[in-house]
């Protein structure tokens, strides 16, 4: 959170800041949550041609039929992922361009992200390496499988959406864990938050959500 970005000009402090005011509005209240969204430089998670408009509260196409996740949206998921913290070790499903992953980085001890379309983890990849951001690992593999060797993590959040909760990923929760997963068809999806107490895993349906689908097998 102390990290200076100040030198890779691009968008002025106001922007973000402008994009942190609207957050609030809409209801994000974590502190540190909306202090790493003002310091992330989102204008490098996007192509240059887009740049201008990263800073914006809306998806934006990163290449491949996908997109980066609204601001809205990833504050949202952050802030319910770390409600009941702490939460050291979090995996996520898709990491895409890597934005909801760096932002998660800043937060919690280790990420690890796996993603199934083999150039977005690459781009993902240098952008980790361009901010100094150590704590991230990265798979290259089908997210409906989880990642068990460093299983289980005390959170898992799923940026793309199945139709049904993948059972690898309950398996992989540690007791006391909690998921954060959209979940339908792109006839309609909603937010689920699921809590494993033990053996008990407990569901709760939030608002109505737009992710891209969560496929099978990699590319
Ligand atoms: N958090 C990302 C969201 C990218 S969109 C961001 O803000 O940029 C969702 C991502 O999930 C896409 O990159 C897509 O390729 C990936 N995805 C879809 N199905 C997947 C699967 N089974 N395993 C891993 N990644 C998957």
């Amino acid at each position: 959170m102390k990290t200076d970005y100040r030198g890779i000009g691009m968008t002025s402090q106001r922007t973000r800041d402008r994009l942190v005011t609207r957050l609030q509005e809409r209801g994000i209240k974590n502190n540190e949550v909306l202090s790493v969204i003002r310091e992330m430089p989102r204008h490098l998670f996007v192509d240059e041609a887009l740049a201008s408009r990263a800073y914006e509260d809306t998806a934006l196409p990163i290449g491949h039929g996908q997109t980066i996740s609204q601001p809205y949206i990833v504050a949202k998921m952050t802030e319910i992922l770390l409600e009941d913290g702490p939460r050291q070790k979090i995996l996520e499903v898709g990491t895409g361009s890597g934005y909801q992953t760096a932002v998660l980085s800043k937060l919690v001890e280790r990420v690890y992200s796996v993603e199934r379309i083999s150039p977005l983890q690459n781009q993902a990849r240098e952008r980790f390496y361009q901010l100094k951001l150590n704590n991230i690992k990265l798979k290259h593999s089908d997210g409906n499988w989880g990642w068990e060797w460093y299983a289980p993590y005390d959170g898992i959040i799923v940026t793309c959406a199945p139709e049904h909760i993948p059972l690898e990923l309950l398996k992989q929760l540690a007791p006391g864990g909690r998921l954060v997963i959209p979940v339908g068809t792109s006839q309609g999806q909603s937010l689920r938050v699921i809590d494993r107490q033990g053996d008990r895993y407990e569901e709760t349906e939030l608002d109505p959500v737009s992710f891209v689908p969560l496929l099978s097998g990699q590319i």
